[in-house]
């Protein structure tokens, strides 16, 4: 997990005298140290600014800085906004705007006119907040005491929402074959997403792979067994499927690594000189942090790194799914989600369990090893990111994860039950009438607000389906997108 830091950087004027500036700068430098005990990732003070030249100096320093992966502001007193245009003008990183206050509460005998000039947020950010809409910046704001905790909870989902972008915009994808044929919802213009997203999505050859696969030796796929074994149960006596796939897995991780890759796609009719699809190999590589993408969805692939860099820790409760069947029983309406092997462990109730079975499906010529488990009962989201043509547009739909409802002890993959809002049948039509696809990351930890914030960073639309939304206002919605996408 590499090292994010935020820059805390804080408006004021020369008006009140070096005394004034310097309480504030002393009260900013506590606020930063105290809120990066509890945020996720460290909020350092950088400035008290009282120029035009101080803040474009620190923006252009925080553009360049690869480890600062946004800016906070906040104006304890007035801050003439001018001086924060040439400045905010380059800046290129994630941008929260802190409307808070140093003290809680109006001290009713204290208050005087000079503590009137020191404590004016209220006035301050008013200015400053201006001149953020008049630029027409992307930014987030958010407004409260500083240690209120939910409060710090919302800076701290915005924190992690804006090393989404970090990673988005540094993440390479490698593809092991094309996008299964005919299919469409797949498919999507690789040149655009790297202009708006930042992904460099490219193509390897599985012959490569299956180089990288051979030279792996006897000893290293021992270790990674090791892991296993210590992770999972197994439930299989064939013991060679499942090092059949460490032997996948160890070779897709070196040319991952290789290539500076945090997301692989493959696809089960490019698999030639491979025994299995990867099953176990993809969804270990998942639970370290990779992101994957089957028949060939790099965009799903792309996004699942996103999500789980975005959750907690770095690597959080998020993985590529696929919608497969309803349960269209009244008062008891679900959906089963699945793949036909590669779900993520972090998702898991309980540890999952190695299993080898056929897979009709595909070039398999053996049976491939596969983690088994139920999804953990929880409120999560589902996302997909679709190409429109001309533009991106992201879709989440708020659901309530639940104990699958039966054992279903014939089926052999790892599989999450569901019901999604604001109903199964209101659900999948607004989902249709969106454009969702199967693929989707279903995500525990990723909120709806963060994949909010998150489009509107990286400048694409986004589509919300939750409790209160209907066909007919969705329809309304896509209407008017549809049309201010095209002016855009
Ligand atoms: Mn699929």
């Amino acid at each position: 997990m590499k090292q994010y830091e935020f820059w805390f950087l804080v408006g004021s004027q020369d008006l009140y005298g070096p005394e004034v500036l310097k309480t504030v700068a002393a009260r900013a430098e506590e606020m930063a140290a105290e809120l990066s005990k509890v945020l996720p990732y460290p909020l350092v003070y950088k400035v008290t600014a009282d120029t035009n030249a101080q803040i474009t100096e620190v923006i252009k320093e925080a553009n360049y800085d690869d480890k600062c992966a946004g800016i906070v502001t906040w104006c304890h007193t007035f801050s003439p906004s001018k001086m924060w245009i040439n400045g905010l003008t380059l800046l290129q990183k994630p941008y929260l705007h802190f409307a808070t206050q140093y003290n809680q509460e109006i001290p009713n005998e204290e208050i005087d006119m000079d503590f009137m000039n020191l404590n004016q947020a209220a006035h301050g950010d008013r200015e400053h907040g201006f001149i953020g809409t008049r630029l027409r910046l992307n930014r987030k704001v958010v407004a409260g005491y500083w240690k209120d905790e939910n409060v710090r909870e919302r800076i701290a989902t915005w924190m992690r929402t804006a090393v989404g972008v970090a990673v988005s915009k540094g993440l390479k994808v490698m593809r092991f074959g094309d996008n299964m044929r005919e299919v469409a919802v797949t498919e999507g213009d690789k040149v655009e997403a790297q202009i708006k997203l930042g992904w460099q999505v490219n193509t390897w050859a599985v012959g490569d792979l299956v180089k990288e696969m051979n030279a792996v030796t006897e000893e290293e796929i021992d270790a990674l067994m090791e892991t296993y074994l210590s992770l999972y149960d197994v439930n299989t006596d064939n013991t060679d499927a499942i090092r059949y796939q460490a032997r996948e897995e160890i070779a897709l991780k070196k040319m991952l690594d290789r290539n500076g890759a945090k997301a692989f796609a493959n696809t089960f009719q490019d698999l030639y000189g491979m025994e299995q699809l990867p099953g176990l190999a993809a969804q270990h590589l998942m639970a370290e942090g990779y992101g994957f993408g089957a028949e060939g969805d790099w965009k799903v692939a792309a996004m699942t790194a996103i999500l789980k860099a975005m959750g907690k820790d770095g690597n959080g409760a998020s993985a590529f799914m696929e919608d497969y069947t309803y349960h269209l029983v009244p008062n008891n309406k679900k959906s089963l989600g699945a793949h036909m092997l590669e779900v993520c462990p972090s998702i898991a109730a309980d540890k999952p369990r190695i299993e080898t079975h056929h897979l009709g499906i595909g070039m398999n010529e053996k049976d491939p090893a596969r983690l088994v488990f139920e999804g953990k009962a929880g409120k999560g989201i589902v996302v997909s990111l679709i190409d429109m043509g001309g533009r991106m547009r992201l879709i989440c739909q708020d659901i309530e994860a639940v104990k699958p409802i039966m054992e279903m002890p014939n089926l052999p993959v790892a599989r999450v039950m569901w019901e999604g809002k604001p109903s199964l049948e209101k659900g999948v039509e607004c989902w249709i009438t969106a454009g969702g696809a199967h693929h989707t990351v279903l995500s525990y930890d990723v909120t709806a607000e963060m994949m909010r914030d998150w489009a509107k960073m990286m400048d694409i639309e986004y589509v919300h389906i939750g409790e209160d939304t209907t066909v007919e206002k969705l329809e309304q919605e896509l209407f008017l997108n549809d049309l201010a996408w095209k002016l855009k």
